[in-house]
């Protein structure tokens, strides 16, 4: 007879019923966040944990693959109808993967990466120092005109000539605008480099269409597909038919070892539901509550880098509109009353990356739950009461009633 989880062991039962009933009961706006359809949950929790696939699809190390195979197969598949692709590689555990490996592919140690600082919407993994990318290649960044909050790239084409970078990376995590990935293209073959757009926030805005696809402007393209595509936790790579040998032998046996085919199927269901007609309008939605809160927010006298935004992150300055108030602060009154977003460094921070001056709100998940224009500019009036009064114990109270009151309205799962 097959055993609960709860039968089997009650304290990761429990912690794992704490944490459906967290996700329920506050509102998540992590930018970096969603909520995966209870069809890819099922998928990632099955029986395809047990095998090991080393290798890809009809080429593999080890017998009984069959199944596998086709798992696989029909995730690449949907992933080339999204995002018009040639070649996709679906095995990257994770978005951190993904762009290990493209720099396997391409790169040898001490090799030129030009990349945008994480303190102006960067990833660790473009080449920070704490993470590999910072410690294998040299790299040089570029960074958002202080005045405006947008790239400069003027600046950045003077940035390539000058540093004469061997990659340069367009996308990030915390920078509202979108890229223009026809300049990036046209300053790193100025400087025969190789282009990789990191798409890992935007993967669903630019598979629906809702935001420019980058596939034709790069070598190279890597995401997350967790995010705003929705399809469970993992990285995907995307290229020419030129590099496909490159990127696989650099992901297996490069990178990784056995791929995780369970999530492999949670992103092959995610995929074919992105590729449903809903999914469009799933997408512009996220980017018009984003707007909505940004309207209402500025109105309210917040400052926002860039002014607004074009995807599905807002990114709030604190230190005009509140200079005695850290993002450290403001993420925890915030949680308090059940709205959880992430504290964010700033352009021109002067804060700690632990304290800093900004925090970063995202729509994805609070669109999956269902929330319009409406929904997201209550939101953001309940942002900017905690904010004004991050003390007010009645304000608090009113700003949890609120959540509580749209949290049930808009479950997560039913
Ligand atoms: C989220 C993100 C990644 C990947 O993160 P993982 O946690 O490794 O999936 C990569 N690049 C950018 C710009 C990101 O925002």
């Amino acid at each position: 007879m097959p055993r609960s989880l709860t039968a089997v062991d009650p304290d990761v039962a429990a912690a794992v019923a704490d944490e459906r009933e967290r996700q329920e009961s506050t509102l998540g706006m992590i930018a970096s966040e969603n909520h995966v359809s209870e069809a890819v949950l099922e998928a990632q929790g099955t029986a395809l944990t047990n095998k090991y696939a080393e290798g890809y699809p009809g080429d593999r190390y080890y017998g009984g693959c069959e199944h596998v195979d086709e798992v696989e197969r029909l995730a690449v598949q949907r992933a080339k109808e999204l995002w018009g692709a040639e070649h996709v590689n679906v095995q990257p555990h994770s978005g951190t993967q993904a762009n290990m490996a493209v720099y396997f592919a391409v790169l040898e140690p001490g090799d030129r990466i030009l990349s945008l600082s994480l303190s102006h919407g960067g990833h660790l993994s473009h080449g920070h120092s704490v993470n590999f990318s910072g410690q294998l290649y040299e790299v040089e960044q570029y960074e958002v005109d202080p005045e405006t909050g947008y790239l400069d790239y003027e600046a950045l084409r003077e940035r390539a000539e000058a540093f004469d970078p061997d990659l340069v990376v367009s996308g990030s995590s915390a920078y509202p605008r979108e890229f223009d990935y026809e300049r990036f293209r046209e300053i790193a073959d100025a400087v025969d480099a190789y282009h990789l757009a990191d798409i890992a926030h935007v993967t669903g805005l630019v598979a629906a269409g809702v935001h420019a696809n980058p596939v034709e402007h790069a070598d190279f393209v890597t995401g997350s597909t967790h995010k705003t595509i929705r399809a469970g936790r993992g990285g995907i790579i995307m290229c020419g038919e030129e590099h496909a040998d490159e990127v696989d032998s650099a992901v297996f046996p490069g990178a990784q070892g056995g791929p995780l085919l369970h999530n492999i199927a949670g992103k092959g269901v995610g995929f074919g539901e992105a590729l449903e007609p809903a999914f469009e309008e799933y997408a512009a939605r996220v980017v018009a509550n984003a707007q909505a809160m940004a309207d209402r927010l500025r109105e309210r006298g917040l400052s926002l880098v860039s002014g607004g935004t074009d995807k599905h992150l807002l990114l709030v300055d604190l230190r005009e509109s509140h200079p005695d108030l850290t993002g450290k602060a403001a993420e925890r009154a915030l949680q308090d009353v059940g709205v959880v977003v992430n504290k964010n460094t700033v352009p021109g921070e002067t804060r700690s990356p632990m304290v800093t001056s900004g925090i970063r709100i995202g729509t994805p998940g609070v669109t999956t739950r269902g929330f319009a224009e409406s929904e997201a500019e209550r939101v953001a009036d309940l942002v900017a009461d905690v904010l004004d009064d991050p003390d007010d114990e009645a304000v608090a109270a009113r700003a949890s009633d609120t959540v509580d009151h749209l949290c049930q309205e808009y479950p997560v799962y039913d």
